[in-house]
């Protein structure tokens, strides 16, 4: 592509940020609609994150993705937040409109959309197990309470943390039965699984290869399926696990794409061109 005076600037804020997949997919999805934007990878530490939040405007950057660890740092510099987003409580998706920046969780819509095409799951009237009580595992209860879970167990390692977010969104969703429980109550959380329709990894624990969280999966109703956020490895042993169980089981990939393909829609107003921004991914 020819960059010009006029090519149209995005980008992603994160620390660190160079095992990013995003400018290969937003990249790819620019060039084949030929529309005259590029999308750059910024290493943004912490203490520079406010020079960089502003420049979003003084240099009339286009659209931000924001990743870990600024998503709730974000929401200081912007003008407006979407509703999911101020459920979140965390922005990963800016758009420069004429100078008023407006934010955006697309991790919430990109979840909903990976456990149904991945999985052919919609929680609605369902039973939910959530591992991890960080951002991610925010963006994750937020999608299950909108979209109508009937419950949803919160299992962290810290127990206070999924307290206090079962506590905050038990204010928000009077609809949804949410309840915390700690990674290490053995007995609760094989009682758990027994009745739970889908089990959602969103801790950090199968990254690169390390241990997967410990779940007795045996315990799973044979119906359940079970979708984790990492996506390197691709294949998680939580997912092995699962799949040589007999379960339907995906990898956090697909949310990658679709959190992605929203924000990508988000900027542009256009139709993102899925099939190119998955091979971008290396999903076909
Ligand atoms: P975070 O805010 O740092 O939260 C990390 C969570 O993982 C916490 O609940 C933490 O428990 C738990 N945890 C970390 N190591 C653990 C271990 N060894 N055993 C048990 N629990 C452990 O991070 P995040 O932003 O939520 O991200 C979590 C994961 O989701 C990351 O792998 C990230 O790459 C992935 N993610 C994927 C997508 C996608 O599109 N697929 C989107 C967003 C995030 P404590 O509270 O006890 O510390």
């Amino acid at each position: 592509m020819i960059i010009k005076a006029t090519t149209k600037v995005y980008g992603i804020f994160g620390h660190p940020v160079n095992h990013s997949l995003s400018p290969q997919m937003h990249n790819a999805a620019f060039q084949s609609l030929r529309l005259d934007c590029v999308y750059l990878a910024f290493d943004v530490h912490p203490k520079d994150f406010e020079i960089a939040a502003r420049a979003i405007k003084s240099m009339c950057i286009s659209g931000v993705n924001i990743t870990i660890p600024h998503k709730e740092s974000i929401i200081f510099f912007l003008d407006e937040i979407s509703p999911e987003a101020s459920l979140t409580g965390a922005v990963n998706t800016v758009k420069n409109v004429d100078g008023k920046l407006i934010g955006y969780n697309t991790d919430v819509s990109g979840f909903l959309r990976a456990i149904k095409e991945d999985l052919g799951f919609h929680p609605k009237g369902l039973s939910a197990a959530l591992i991890g009580a960080g951002g991610a595992a925010r963006a994750v209860l937020t999608s299950l309470c909108m979209n109508e879970a009937y419950q949803v167990y919160v299992i962290n390692r810290t127990l206070d943390k999924a307290k206090r977010l079962a506590l905050e969104f038990k204010k928000g969703f009077k609809d949804t039965f949410i309840q915390a429980v700690s990674l290490d109550d053995k007995d609760e959380i094989k009682n758990i699984l027994g009745k739970t329709n889908l089990l959602v990894n969103a801790t950090s624990a199968g990254m690169k290869g390390d241990d997967s969280v410990e779940m007795p999966l045996e315990h799973l109703q044979k119906e359940a399926v079970i979708y984790d956020l990492v996506y390197d490895p691709r294949e998680t042993n939580l997912i092995k696990t699962a799949k040589e169980l007999g379960h339907k089981a995906s990898g956090g990939l697909s949310m990658l794409l679709y959190q992605g393909v929203e924000s990508f829609e988000i900027w542009t107003g256009k139709d993102a061109p899925i099939g190119v921004m998955k091979k971008a991914l290396g999903i076909i």
